[in-house]
This record gives structure tokens, C-alpha cells and sequence, in this order.
């Protein structure tokens, strides 16, 4: 059992409160803080501090299959998808046969391996997560004035086409901000709030495609304790909220919009996927008293929930590499005293979890057993 020190990364949509207070960091930050990796993720490895010191973690777990993150966005996320392990492995060799440098900004696979993400809000979380229903989309198209000239897509993989492949976004979407403007202000629960969030960050939202797909796309409002699973395809984006977040460790994103970065159309094309449905929202299955697991496809990783009450105590054992992060409460974790904030790396050993004076709430990442 080792201590882990993450990263933080100071991203522009990044919040001010959330990742300081809960690192136990003092007074108002003065750069934003996004995102607090826990990983061996070449960007922002964390560092194990052992009786030897510290070491980077990716010296002792060169193989670890996930990133661990906590996220705080306080303004939205780029709409995004995640490539396919097969898409992946070919867009990273023929990025590279192109001879495109790993940190050039046209560049889309940073490696070969897909990105498969969990999450669980920590706080009311909005988010956009894979297509609606067609018969809602066709709602929509006939509900915005604006979109009048996209109502002749027959279905949805025509109406996506369209939008991306549309010469001037703006002959649509200068008249709706307009509109939307002059109206009274919408609720959260309506996509024209979102639209006009957008238009308060990005100073070219009347040319951003982004705008289309918080139409289109499923608005969700998570409780802390839910959350949803992005596998490749699906468009998603974080509006606003805090969440733990764990993925297969990779950095491959295709956008779609709300984003000043690179957006290339037909790799886009080729990895959206069409399924439009309502969204599963996970709730964790019960796995013994307090304990939640978030089960998904993924063979990579396996989000747990741990609540324990004041003074109580549990024994678990970690098969494979394991991460423990403490969002509430203070615990000793295999012996290590921790507070809110703190986490521990293990692999293949028995240990004890004892809550201290107040309820306890840890999330462990591990590797589903096979
Ligand atoms: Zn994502």
C-alpha cells in the first residue's frame, strides 16, 4: 500500500472551489482546476511515496490499464466522441506514416488505444450523452424555426451528415441566438440555456456545429451517486458539475463542437455511432453493505463506490493494481491515515479500511476480474 499524489490540470473550463477544497488546499484558486489525475499517464503521472520515496507511479505500475480522474467543469466541455480500439490503432499508424507530430493541433490519435470512460457525479452534474430518440429529434426540428432547412433528413446518420457537412452553420444559428436573446431566459432543463452558456465562452458560437448537437443530443441531470458509461461513439459532452471519472488510459478525442480545437469532419463520420435511445443512467449495483459498483463492458476498469459509516470498518482485497481516493470523511487505508482528498495505490494484497469520527466515501478503481 502506497500513498499516490496526483496531478492537477489547470483546463481553461476548469472550476475555482471544488478540486482545491477537496485537496485541502487554502483560499480561492487563481487558475482554474479541471481535472486531479490519479494515473500513469505520460501527461500527469502521480507520484507513489513509499518508504523509499517518491517514485513516479509508472515505475511500479508501467501496466496500469486506466486513469483515474476527479473532474470540475465549470463551463461545458467540448461535444466529443471516443474513437474504437480498431479506428484507434489505424488512425494512430496513419497519423504517423503522415509523418503529423504527436503534439501538432491537426493531429487526432495521440496513441492506439481506445477510450472507453465511467463516471459518478459527486455533485448535480449536466451533461449531453448519445443521440435522443428519433421521434424526440424530430420534435425538436419542427419546435426550432431555425432548423426549418434541416427537416428533410429522413435519418439520423442524413441530419448528422448535414450538420457537419453544412457550408455556413451561421445562416441557422445567427437567427436562433438572436431569437433566443430577445426571449425570456430558459431553464436548465431546455437546450437553449446550454446554447446560450455557449455563446457567452466561445466568440465564434454562431459558427460552432456544437450548438446543433445540444439539440440533438440526450441532457441529463445527474444525482451525486449516478452516472452514465461513454463507449466508443457516443457523443457526449460535461456541461457543468463535478464528477470521479475512470477511463482506459488514453487521450484520443474526436470533437463535434463547442471547442476552439481542431474538429475533422470524416474521421468524426467514421466514428459516431448511430443509437438513438434514451440514456442508461448507472446507478451501481449493490455489492455488500455500502458498496457500489459501476459494471460496464470495459475490460480495463471497474469503478467502486465504498460508503462506510462513522468508526466502522471493512476488509478488502485488491486483485491487480487498485487506486482508493477518499472524497469524504477521514479513513486509515491499509494502516495509512488519510483525509478527504488523499488516495492509495495496491496491488494483489489484503487490507482494512477503518472510517474515522465522521461517514466515509471512497472510490476505488481496479481492473474487473476476468
Ligand atoms: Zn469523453
Amino acid at each position: 500500500m502506497l500513498l499516490l499524489e496526483g496531478r492537477v490540470q489547470h483546463y481553461e473550463w476548469g472550476g475555482f472551489a471544488f478540486i482545491p477544497a477537496l485537496l485541502g488546499r487554502k483560499g480561492k484558486a487563481r487558475k482554474p482546476h479541471a481535472e486531479y489525475w490519479l494515473g500513469s499517464h505520460p501527461n500527469a503521472p502521480a507520484i507513489a511515496r513509499g518508504e523509499s520515496g517518491r517514485v513516479p507511479l509508472i515505475e511500479i505500475a508501467p501496466d496500469l490499464p486506466y486513469l483515474l480522474k476527479v473532474l470540475d467543469a465549470r463551463e461545458m466541455l467540448s461535444i466529443q466522441a471516443h474513437p474504437s480500439q480498431a479506428l484507434a490503432r489505424r488512425g494512430f499508424a496513419a497519423e504517423n506514416a503522415a509523418g503529423i507530430p504527436i503534439s501538432a493541433p491537426t493531429r487526432n490519435y495521440k496513441d492506439a488505444n481506445h477510450k472507453p470512460e465511467v463516471h459518478v457525479a459527486l455533485t448535480p452534474f449536466w451533461m449531453l450523452n448519445g443521440f435522443r430518440p428519433w421521434p424526440q429529434i424530430v420534435n425538436i426540428l419542427e419546435g426550432v424555426p431555425e432548423f426549418r432547412p434541416l427537416r428533410s433528413a429522413r435519418t439520423l446518420k442524413a441530419l448528422v451528415r448535414r450538420i457537419l457537412t453544412l457550408p455556413e452553420p451561421a445562416r441557422m444559428l445567427r437567427p436562433l441566438l438572436a431569437r433566443l436573446r430577445s426571449e425570456s431566459a430558459p431553464s436548465r432543463k431546455d437546450p437553449a440555456f446550454w446554447v446560450l452558456r455557449a455563446a457567452q465562452i466561445f466568440p465564434d458560437a454562431a459558427q460552432d456545429r456544437g450548438l446543433f448537437f445540444l439539440y440533438l443530443l440526450n441532457l441529463v441531470v445527474l444525482q451525486p451517486g449516478e452516472g452514465t458509461y461513454q463507449p466508443a461513439g457516443v457523443l457526449h459532452a460535461y456541461l457543468e458539475g463535478s464528477t470521479v471519472e475512470l477511463m482506459a488510459n488514453s487521450d484520443n478525442v474526436l470533437r463535434a463542437g463547442l471547442t476552439s480545437k481542431h474538429v475533422d469532419t470524416g474521421e468524426l463520420l467514421r466514428a459516431i455511432s448511430y443509437a438513438a435511445e434514451a440514456p442508461p443512467i448507472l446507478k451501481g449495483e449493490s455489492a455488500g453493505r455500502g458498496i457500489r459498483v459501476y459494471r460496464t463492458p470495459s475490460t480495463e476498469f471497474e469503478l467502486t463506490r465504498i460508503h462506510l459509516s462513522p468508526s466502522a470498518a471493512r476488509r478488502r482485497v485488491a486483485l491487480g493494481p487498485v487506486i482508493l481516493l477518499l472524497t469524504e470523511g477521514e479513513a486509515r487505508i491499509g494502516g495509512i491515515p488519510l483525509h478527504r482528498g488523499q488516495a492509495v495505490f495496491a496491488r494483489d494484497e489484503a487490507y482494512s479500511i477503518e472510517a474515522g469520527p465522521s461517514k466515509v466515501e471512497i472510490f476505488e478503481a481496479s481492473v474487473p476480474a476476468p
